[in-house]
């Protein structure tokens, strides 16, 4: 099967159409962007700072560049010129620094806050509590070159589809309990990105308006 093939069988067994497909394009050559490109696909999905800007500068500029991995905060500043959404905001501080530099690029950053919803030991996020501290917390309110505009979740690498649901559940149930809440006004919790190609169906059934979906279109990653 070729990529174009692989995009039309994923959106064939799409559970929810309006979800937005990030094609998660890490390790991948430019040359398998493109072909991406071309059979309509704008949104991409990076883990590494170096790897998405070098992308970004050598491909067209109507490409919306989702930053999905842990970033470090010095690395902030090589993104903020022209990333589309942060997926994985995880402390006050880096949305602080995200804050500073959106600031110094003249444009407001679009972010999500990663939540830790799976059972696996050393994933990257915020328990439902600290999720809670940060954004009722009143520094984050003044942070006005940042835009909170949902959740991020990944669940746990496994073969049970109970468990995935569940988490995937939870994730949803946390956001829809704090739209109850009063919350400051740049943050807006719309969307939930939830879903890989292992279990993206499970993940829209739960409610995810964001999937992030590599090795279903681009086959699998040769990692070093
Ligand atoms: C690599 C990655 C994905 C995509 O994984 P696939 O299983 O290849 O679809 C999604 N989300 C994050 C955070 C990733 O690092």
């Amino acid at each position: 099967m070729n990529l174009k093939e692989n995009l039309i069988s994923l959106k064939n067994t799409f559970a929810n159409p309006s979800c937005t497909l990030v094609a998660v394009s890490k390790t991948k050559p430019k040359e398998m962007l493109m072909q991406a490109y071309e059979a309509g696909v704008r949104d991409f999905g990076e883990n590494k700072v170096q790897e998405m800007s070098e992308k970004a500068e050598q491909l067209p500029s109507d490409i919306r560049w989702h930053m999905i991995g842990h970033l470090q905060r010095n690395k902030v500043k090589y993104i903020a010129p022209f990333v589309h959404l942060i997926h994985s905001v995880d402390s006050l501080k880096l949305l602080k620094e995200i804050d500073k530099e959106a600031k110094k690029n003249n444009r407001i950053i679009q972010v999500l806050l990663q939540v830790y919803i799976a059972q696996e030991e050393s994933k990257f996020g915020l328990d439902e509590s600290e999720l809670k501290a940060l954004l009722h917390a009143p520094e984050t309110a003044k942070l006005d070159s940042v835009k909170i505009v949902g959740l991020m979740g990944m669940a746990t690498y496994t073969e049970n589809e109970a468990q995935i649901r569940s988490e995937f559940r939870s994730l949803k149930s946390i956001a829809d309990a704090l739209k109850n809440e009063t919350l400051p006004s740049n943050v807006s919790l719309q969307e939930l990105s939830m879903g890989m190609s292992g279990d993206y169906l499970i993940a829209q059934e739960e409610g995810s308006t964001m999937i992030r979906v590599g090795s279903a279109i681009f086959g699998e990653r040769n990692y070093q």
